[in-house]
């Protein structure tokens, strides 16, 4: 089974509609959604839910109150400050451990808590693993990981996963690209754009994760997508394709219409041009 990421160094490159387009022409392909923090590809997807269940990804500090002799130890030690007045405040605990570590009561446990949602769907394409994190939680690259060992598990027979990765550089982004095949990054014509590339290339060749490149609505600044070429050309990465901009794009994903009908957009074309490219790097 080969794995394909689609990310980027920032969020809003259009990478999720890439993602969609290219799990339409591959036809036969497991998806999973890594972008855990703001999951989209559901919307675009309509899937048949065949799996749910709460993912715990954290730990968090809960204390016994009769045992506590109030020695204020645990207080003392954690530099997160997270317990004050002998209170412990859940929203900072980090679940170090520490303050467990020190009690002499043994009043203090750390237990697992629930961070998120993890599921399996079908849809027409194959199976789809998919999440969602819970606001406010933290650990979204073990979120990620979990979600790529959901889609492995129910794509063994397929030969091809399409990740839809989390867009920047922390650690779900890293969760997301590392052991993949194959990185797309989504890039677009705007002044963070170039930086933005920059740091995600980065990631992934620190990964060893061969990566290339596509501009989208590259037509809406050709000076800065020139830009973007000159850049690629300089770190010797593969451009594979520049998409324009195209309102069609967003009347096919608001209206609900079939993926299929994103191929006939002047995108979706564009896409197709890229998606020729793509899979002979995959072969
Ligand atoms: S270290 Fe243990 S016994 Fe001391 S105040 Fe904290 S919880 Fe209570
Ligand atoms: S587990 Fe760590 S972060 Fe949480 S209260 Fe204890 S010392 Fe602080």
């Amino acid at each position: 089974m080969r794995q394909l990421v689609i990310t980027s160094g920032k969020g809003g490159t259009g990478k999720t509609t890439v993602a969609a387009c290219l799990l339409t022409l591959a036809w036969r392909a497991g998806i999973a959604d890594a972008d855990v923090d703001a999951p989209n590809l559901h919307l675009l997807l309509h899937p048949k839910l065949l799996d749910e269940r709460e993912f715990k990804g954290a730990k968090q500090v809960v204390k016994n109150e009769a045992a506590c002799s109030g020695c204020g130890k645990c207080e003392e030690v954690c530099r997160f400050g997270a317990i004050k007045d002998l209170a412990v405040d859940p929203f900072r605990c980090e679940g170090c451990g520490l303050c467990v570590y020190v009690c002499p009561e043994k009043a203090l446990r750390l237990e697992e808590v629930a961070t998120g949602t993890l599921m399996l769907s079908r849809t027409r394409y194959g199976h789809f693993a998919h999440a969602r994190l819970y606001i406010g939680a933290e650990a979204s690259g073990k979120l990620v990981t979990a979600v790529r060992r959901k889609a492995e598990e129910a794509c063994r027979d397929e030969e091809l996963v399409i990740i839809d990765g989390s867009p920047g550089i922390g650690c779900a982004v890293i969760a997301s690209l590392s052991g993949t095949d194959l990185a797309l990054l989504v890039t677009e014509p705007t002044v963070s754009g170039l930086h933005d590339l920059d740091r995600i290339l980065k990631v992934a060749q620190h990964f060893g994760v061969t990566a290339l490149v596509c501009i989208n609505k590259y037509d809406l600044s050709p000076e800065l997508s020139a830009e973007l070429e000159r850049y690629c050309a300089g770190e010797k990465v593969d451009l594979v394709g520049k998409i324009p901009f195209d309102p069609a794009v967003l009347d096919v994903i608001r209206q609900g219409m079939p993926l299929e009908d994103l191929l006939k957009t002047r995108a979706g074309q564009a896409i197709e041009g890229i998606w020729e490219t793509v899979r002979m790097f995959l072969h």
